[in-house]
């Protein structure tokens, strides 16, 4: 490998992924074939058709679930869930301050109160004793999401929610077929929402699902969304090629599961760039993206935002993580109880790396994540150096 070669691409040398991040969604037959047959015979064009059917009752077999609603979207999914648990007005909903922004403006549209919690110091996930920590006479419900490969501790969660007579909602939106303890993932709360997204593992540009055991939940959604139609829809041609992809979900998730311990196994020596893991048993998450703890001391100092940056230059699709909510809302639109110390960490450190190359299972895809990384890491100060020249000031 020549100098110039080996040199960092922000700093004008060649990307090691000239052609960028692999696409997604990918083509593929499957869907192709859903959606000729959706056209072919019709149901494109009917309000109920052959493909939404199918999909309810082929989620409804994946999840072993009874009630499952599709919808126009994850974020859409989560306020008729909210509806179906019957948060309204003056009620409290308590999430982590490290979570999705739709989350919390959800509780907002309601006329709820967010109630924020830290998240586990170790893992950054929401945890049942910050939970139990955050609970009023007005505690409502509890949203816990599934973040960035971690994953919330939904056994904990449950019992503390059933304990306390306060309804659980699991947004696994990140991590369809995710396996916790033994149990799908979505399905440990009283209800759960999936996205169809256009970024998400089972996508159709558009859309989401609802599902849960509990006639009376679904009830009041049902009762909210129908207005002599579905307010809410998923249309056929969306569910048409959301089928196919769940036949392939179980089987894409291995390997992406695979890919990601390949990929921690290559980053080992980097100890500025941790990756998200889960330490209960029975588990296997689900990778819409790979968490990372990031460290600027071990990359020279070298800011969060400034090593995404210099990632994204070598074609690698690496981000910055959410910003935590209380530090992009004003206070009076949320509580806290305690400190939010680590959410702020998660703030500032997490960095994600997007899913589309952990699909692929050409090795040489993978190890072009840790030779970027190496190539920055070896290049570090110089980067630093040559972005303080650009902006004085910082
Ligand atoms: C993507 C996502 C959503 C919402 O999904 P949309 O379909 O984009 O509205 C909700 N929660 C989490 C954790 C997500 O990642």
């Amino acid at each position: 490998m020549s100098t110039a070669e080996g040199f960092p691409a922000i700093l004008g040398g060649m990307p090691i992924r000239p052609q960028g991040p692999p696409l997604w969604p990918v083509a593929d037959e499957a869907i192709q074939d859903a959606l000729q047959q959706s056209i072919n015979s019709g149901d494109w064009g009917r309000y109920q058709g052959h493909s939404n059917e199918q999909l309810v009752s082929s989620i409804s077999k994946f999840l072993d679930v009874k009630h499952v609603v599709p919808c126009a979207s994850g974020t859409a999914a989560v306020e008729l869930a909210l509806r179906g648990l019957k948060v309204g007005v003056g009620d409290e909903v308590i999430l982590s301050a490290y979570d999705f922004k739709g989350n919390f403006q959800n509780i907002l549209t309601l006329g709820a109160i967010p109630v924020l919690v830290d998240v586990d110091q170790k893992s950054w996930q929401i945890s049942a004793e910050m939970i139990a920590q955050a609970v009023s006479s007005k505690t409502r419900a509890i949203i816990a999401s599934h973040l960035h490969g971690g994953v919330a501790p939904m056994p904990e969660i449950v019992t503390f929610g059933r304990t306390a007579g306060i309804a659980v909602l699991e947004d696994a939106c990140q991590m369809p077929g995710a396996i916790i303890a033994g149990k799908q993932a979505g399905t440990w709360g009283d209800i759960g929402v999936w996205s169809f997204g256009g970024s998400k593992l089972l996508s159709a540009g558009r859309g989401g699902v609802l599902f849960s055991q509990s006639d009376d939940i679904i009830q009041r959604v049902r009762l909210y969304t129908l207005r002599g139609n579905d307010a809410y829809p998923l249309s056929e041609l969306q569910a048409a090629v959301v089928c196919p992809q769940l036949d392939q979900l179980n089987l894409k998730n291995t390997i992406r599961s695979r890919s990601v311990e390949f990929l921690k196994a290559s980053l080992s020596d980097f100890t500025g760039l941790i990756p998200f893991d889960c330490t209960l048993v029975e588990t296997s998450p689900g990778y819409y993206k790979l968490g990372f703890q990031y460290e600027p001391g071990k990359f020279g100092g070298m800011d969060r935002d400034l090593f995404a940056q210099a990632m994204r230059a070598e074609g690698i699709a690496l981000d910055p993580g959410f910003r935590a909510l209380h530090l992009i809302h004003s206070a009076r639109r949320y509580k806290t109880t305690g400190s939010l110390v680590e959410a702020e960490h998660a703030d500032r450190q997490v960095l994600t790396l997007h899913h589309p190359i952990l699909g692929s299972q050409d090795p040489a895809d993978l190890q072009q994540v840790s030779q970027a990384v190496a190539r920055i890491h070896t290049h570090a100060s110089q980067i630093v150096k040559s972005r303080k020249k650009q902006n004085p000031e910082t």
